[in-house]
């Protein structure tokens, strides 16, 4: 067992963060990112303290999905502040597309640099007390979980899974089951999302890409099966409009919090 980074287990250990839940999905597109950022809102409209941890370093999308675009990592004598939803502060979010300086720049990294990103993030960022923290991951299972699980696996991470119910989201699925095996990172369960499509007009209920092989997987394999979500076009809406009220908000609450606030280059 590698020993725990100190700075990790400052953010991390002694209960500070009570449960950590990933998001994984074997294929991108399928709901991932929304499965993480809906789970987050209504956790933390249950009055729970929750962080939302974009991994996707490549993909970033929580800032957009938050409505936090615009919104900048700023740097406190305590480390890294994330950015607030509202001012409730109940919502914190942290994302690389936050230390972007155009919504549109791409991050090309390699392995290494993912690997020391990862552990800033978790080492850095000043979350202070948490109920969850969700963690979006890329599709697949590549180097930022391998990093994720070394760095978190001390302090008990679990997984959601996202599938589609297309065959091949499915068969994909199965790989990531196989890394939390591997790599002993429990799943808490597997979500079928954009499983259905109900017309707005006659309320008719289409699967376009079939129906129940989330549920057949999750039986299959052993796993709880956490339900199915219908294609929603307002979803995608809620979703793709970023809100400006949220933005100003988040940028005023984090700056309104610490004496000597900065951007972080
Ligand atoms: P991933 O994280 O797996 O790459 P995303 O969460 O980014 O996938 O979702 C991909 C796109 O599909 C986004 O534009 C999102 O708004 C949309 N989407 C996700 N789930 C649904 C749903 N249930 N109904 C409608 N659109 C959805």
């Amino acid at each position: 067992q590698p020993a725990v980074d100190p700075k990790i287990f400052s953010r991390f250990g002694n209960g500070k963060i009570k449960n950590i839940i990933c998001s994984l999905s074997g294929k991108g597109g399928v709901g991932k990112s929304s499965v993480a950022t809906q789970l987050a809102l209504s956790i933390s409209a249950q009055g729970k303290r929750v962080g939302l941890l974009d991994l996707d370093l490549t993909g970033p999308s929580q800032v957009r999905m938050c409505g936090l675009e615009g919104a900048k990592i700023l740097q406190s004598s305590q480390g890294w502040l994330p950015a607030y939803v509202d001012a409730s502060q109940r919502l914190a979010v942290m994302s690389v597309a936050m230390l972007l300086k155009g919504k549109n720049d791409s991050v090309v990294w390699r392995g290494p640099k993912k690997n020391a990103m990862i552990k800033q993030f978790l080492g850095d960022v000043r979350w202070g007390e948490l109920d969850y923290l969700i963690v979006d991951t890329p599709p697949g299972t590549s180097d930022e979980h391998i990093s994720l699980m070394e760095y978190l696996r001390p302090f008990s991470p679990c997984a959601i899974l996202v599938t589609t119910p297309q065959a091949v989201s499915l068969a994909d699925n199965l790989r990531s089951l196989d890394f939390c095996s591997k790599v002993g990172l429990p799943v808490v369960g597997l979500i079928e999302n954009m499983s259905g499509y109900v017309c707005p007009h006659c309320a008719e209920c289409t699967n376009v890409w079939g129906k129940g092989g989330g549920q057949a997987l999750a039986e299959r394999e052993g796993i709880r099966f956490l339900g199915r979500i219908p294609i929603d076009p307002g979803l995608v809406r809620v979703l793709d409009d970023a809100k400006d009220e949220a933005v100003a908000l988040a940028k005023g609450a984090s700056a309104g919090e610490q004496g000597a606030v900065k951007k972080v280059e």
